[in-house]
């Protein structure tokens, strides 16, 4: 825990990794920097809101391939988990699906209209995402809510924010919704933080949630708490989540096993849990919980 290299390796990553989930909420508010869209996009359309990823490979820039000929269905109002070792391109998917990138073979479908030829505002209007090492701007609380869409009214920022468990917390803050954050705000529990980022996500009521669980544990109530507010945000949505913890693990309705970019098996977790020569059942006896074999980052 002293070792001075370590430690700066650890927070080298949690950079890298805020500077991501700043770059996925602003690719969702349409700040990013324009990506090809074609001449005659249309919008999307969606009415089932299933996410369908067909062959896709990828790679970072000129770099060796991340994902290879993924195939998964994630059906409408359903939740799908991707589970596996860390570095088999979780996160990766995730990220494809705002176009924050786009694959370099196969296609990404929602309901059966390919991703890379709408408008990318028609896009990113059906999308929330939270990670659960959520980024806050700097700002009041209000503010950092009213991110997910910003022409929300107070009632419906308030609103979201007592679905999401945050409102009485907020309130009990020096300012309530007007209390500062960010660095020169504030310094809000992890806990408090999450509930934030859900509140954002629900005040965007978007019918697909991209979710990117955290590894490191809150303590048990904060746990309760957002387990709570996360259930409001998944209900009746399309969620896509990458799972760290056996209990979101369980609940989801396809378990997506991936591996070096691959899927390795797909199914409930009673079938994968029966298979026992699969990887599935082998990183569940692992440990009871997380699911993710540990990683040097967390
Ligand atoms: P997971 O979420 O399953 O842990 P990721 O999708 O984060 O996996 O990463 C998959 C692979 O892609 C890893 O080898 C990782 O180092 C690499 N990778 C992730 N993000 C980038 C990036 N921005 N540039 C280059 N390589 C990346
Ligand atoms: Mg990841």
């Amino acid at each position: 825990a002293y070792d001075p290299a370590r430690r700066l390796a650890k927070l080298q990553v949690q950079i890298e990794r805020a500077v991501v989930n700043a770059r996925m909420i602003y690719a969702l508010l349409d700040l990013q920097p324009q990506q090809r869209e074609v001449a005659d996009a249309a919008d999307l359309v969606v009415t089932e809101a299933r996410v369908e990823l067909k062959n896709v490979s990828f790679a970072y820039g000129d770099g060796a391939a991340i994902l290879k000929g993924v195939d998964i269905v994630a059906e409408g109002g359903k939740t799908t988990a991707l589970v596996g070792p860390s570095g088999a391109g979780k996160s990766t998917i995730i990220a494809l699906i705002p176009r924050f990138y786009d694959p370099t073979e196969g296609a990404i479908l929602i309901d059966g209209q390919d991703i890379a030829k709408v408008t990318k505002t028609s896009l990113r209007r059906q999308l929330a995402y939270v990670s659960q090492q959520p980024y806050l701007f700097e700002g009041s609380i209000r503010d950092n809510i009213r991110y997910g869409r910003p022409e929300a009214t107070d009632v419906e920022i308030e609103d979201a924010a007592r679905l999401a468990h945050a409102h009485d917390f907020i309130l009990a803050q020096p300012k309530g919704y007007d209390t500062p954050v960010g660095e020169n705000g504030i310094t809000l529990s992890g806990g408090q933080r999450q509930r934030l980022s859900i509140a954002r996500a629900l005040v965007r009521n978007a019918p697909i949630l991209l979710l990117d669980e955290a590894t490191s544990a809150l303590d048990n109530e904060s746990e309760a708490a957002v387990q709570k507010a996360l259930d409001v945000a998944m209900k009746d949505r399309t969620v896509i989540v990458v799972a760290h913890r056996l209990s979101t693990v369980v609940k989801a309705d396809r378990i997506v096993v991936m591996n070096e970019g691959q899927v390795m098996e797909q199914g409930t977790h009673e079938e994968l849990a029966n298979r026992k020569d699969g990887l599935y059942a082998r990183l569940n006896n692992l440990q009871a919980s997380p699911i993710e074999a540990p990683a040097t980052e967390d």
